[in-house]
């Protein structure tokens, strides 16, 4: 995967000539933008009429991928070809969507409850990941005509509540549709991004932003402090939307114009024709508050206020979502300073009126709700491509990260929760004589020993010029850009060379391995103590051997034989328990061979000294 170029004397990413492009990944639709003249923009289809994508993929018999509009009229002729709500099953185990199953109308399958969901069609078995990316290529024919070249790097969007293996199946969907997929980011955060929410790392601010779309409502409570966007809760409901809005309306006409509701359900295509009326009956209430509709061949007339009691216990249960979320974050309607309104369903005037009563105020509704996640995607996008330069610190790191240090233990350089982008570096030096290379092993995790953390790689600095162990001042330096990319750099200073490794510390990790990860630092705290105060026992008991060697060898003239076989038989001893478990004898044989050896190293000294000024006249 190519890596976005880092200006590091800038300390800045690189401007890339490549359009990123920004994806909504949706459960119903699906759109793709980009910034156009400094503007996010969605794209529109070749009619240049619609900005929507139904996230629809239909296989015809003949073989041929159908996906969008053309798909989605095939939803009732040819329903256990069509697949929709594919983000549903993402990232899913079969036991996870056994429960849903009868919602959808094509065949979720597979043998082992335990393995990720697969999707018939016909004879053919599709993952999720490969219909997310039928979606997805469809995305990106549609930039790539607007733009007239190649698009390979996007952003994508996901829910904040998406698990690792969520996000990261939608990762491999874009990898599979060719797309580079350089940061996945949160679909609040990136609502909260189109309004410009978010852009002044000065200011710290707590948002909510409501998400009522087709099928789903989502309501994420964000804290915004110096650029990074904090998820404090969500909340909602997977099958709560404009779809239930839908019934309620169908039922209420149907009651109307004087039909029996039980009698219309029985034929599909009725309740079909049925539902489709109500949908345009409620999109025309959002602009008049009294509007005709066809049921049956029977005229009859709506008011909004009929339709609002409708479906008022609907908008209540997302309120009541609201009020969960916010006691999760410890936090009641009146710290909410922004709200922001994404999906469809916002549109109808009574759910943003509710939504401005529960928070006391007005919500951010100027952009086009459906619109608004994808735009936020294509603002990322742009900063990312190192366009809009004084942005932006969106992440922190999930673990720390450091260095193997003598004796297997890790230093850590880059503390948990640390702001990305960061650099830190620290000065280290050689533990042997004349030593030429040096190995750097770089360590994700929290715990004392690097053999209990993650390795993400390592790299040898070599060509060190000899020197005494000691003397070599090499500083080790990690950089991580916003884009979550480690560089690992090592320079040797008083020679100045230098090696350095890109990595990519996030990847490949879930979100559980991180959980583990931390949750074991804490349960063997005390275990790795005492581990780590026996390395360094053992660590200093070495150097002390190699002084205590380098002593003898230098001043061989000046100690005498009793002096040099006692001093002799300290170092074997201490050699000797080394190996052992129990740092206090080391500790106390470190100290035997000290306290021996100091007066000796005095004297030395002192005749060292004299010698050095002999024949030196004092002025
Ligand atoms: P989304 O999943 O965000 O695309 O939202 C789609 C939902 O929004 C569907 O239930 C639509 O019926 C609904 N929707 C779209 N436009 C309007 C409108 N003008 N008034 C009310 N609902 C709408």
């Amino acid at each position: 995967m190519p890596l976005i170029p880092i200006n590091m004397r800038e300390g800045a990413i690189a401007r890339t000539e490549e359009t990123i492009v920004g994806i909504d990944l949706g459960t119903t639709n699906s759109l793709v933008a980009y910034i156009k003249d400094g503007k996010p923009h969605c794209i529109r289809d070749a009619a240049g009429k619609h900005t929507l994508v139904p996230s629809v993929v239909h296989f015809t018999p003949e073989g041929e991928v159908l996906v969008g509009d053309a798909a989605r009229e095939k939803l009732i002729s040819d329903p256990a070809n069509t697949i929709y709500s594919v983000k549903r099953l993402m990232g899913k185990s079969y036991r996870d969507v056994a429960d849903f199953q009868s919602f959808l109308g094509y065949q979720v399958f597979d043998d082992d409850t335990d393995s990720l969901v697969k999707i018939r069609v016909r004879d053919r078995f599709f993952t999720p990941i490969e219909l997310s990316a039928e979606i997805l290529r469809a995305l990106k024919r549609r930039a790539e005509t607007e733009l007239g070249r190649p698009v390979s790097k996007a952003v994508i969007t996901v829910p904040a509540y998406f698990n690792d293996n969520q996000r990261q199946a939608t990762r491999d969907a874009g990898r599979l549709a060719g797309l580079d997929v350089l940061r996945i980011v949160n679909e609040p955060t990136a609502a909260a991004l189109a309004y410009g929410i978010g852009l002044d790392s000065t200011h710290t601010e707590t948002i909510a932003v409501y998400d009522l779309g087709g099928g789903t409502f989502d309501i994420s409570i964000l804290k915004i402090h110096e650029g990074m966007f904090e998820v404090l809760a969500t909340n909602g409901d997977t099958f709560l939307g404009g779809d239930d809005f839908d019934r309620a309306l169908a039922d209420l006409l149907l009651q109307q114009a004087g039909f029996n509701s039980d009698a219309v359900a029985s034929d599909k295509a009725t309740a079909q024709a049925l539902r489709l009326q109500a949908e345009s009956v409620k999109k025309a209430l959002s602009k008049a508050d009294t509007c005709e509709g066809n049921v049956l061949g029977k005229t009859v007339r709506i008011q909004r206020t009929d339709f609002e009691r409708a479906i008022e216990p609907l908008v209540q249960r997302t309120l009541d979502c609201c009020a969960n979320a916010l006691r999760d974050a410890g936090l009641q309607p009146k710290d909410i300073e922004k709200v922001v309104l994404v999906g469809g369903s916002t549109r109808v005037p009574f759910v943003k009126q509710r939504v401005a009563e529960f928070f006391g105020q007005q919500p951010f509704d100027g952009l086009d709700p459906d619109e608004v996640v994808a735009l936020g995607a294509a603002v990322q996008a742009d900063i990312l491509a190192g366009n809009q330069r004084d942005l932006l610190l969106l992440d922190v790191t999930p673990l720390s990260l450091g260095i193997e240090t003598v004796g297997g233990l890790m230093d850590v350089i880059i503390p948990r929760n640390s702001k990305v982008p960061i650099r830190a570096a620290r000065q280290y030096t050689t533990s042997v004589d004349g030593q030429k290379n040096l190995k750097i092993a770089v360590y994700q995790g929290e715990r004392d020993l690097v053999q209990h953390n993650r390795k993400l790689g390592e790299f040898i600095l070599s060509g060190i010029p000899p020197m005494p162990a000691g003397l070599p001042k090499i500083e080790i330096a990690f950089i991580i850009n916003a884009d979550g990319i480690l560089t690992v750099r090592a320079k040797e200073l008083r020679s100045g060379i230098e090696q350095q490794i890109d990595i990519r510390p996030a990847y490949g990790i879930t979100e559980e391995d991180m959980a583990r990860m931390l949750m074991d630092s804490i349960a063997h705290a005390a275990e790795d103590m005492r581990a780590r105060a026996l390395l360094e026992a053992r660590n200093e008991a070495q150097t002390l051997l190699l002084a205590g060697e380098k002593f003898l060898q230098q001043n061989d003239a000046l100690l005498s034989e009793t002096e040099k076989a006692t001093t002799r038989s300290f170092l074997r001893a201490l050699q000797e328990i080394i190996p052992g478990d129990d740092k206090d004898r080391i500790h106390s044989a470190i100290q035997q061979l000290n306290e021996y050896t100091a007066p000796l190293a005095r004297r030395v000294m002192d005749a060292t000294i004299r010698e050095a000024m002999q024949g030196k006249k004092i002025p």
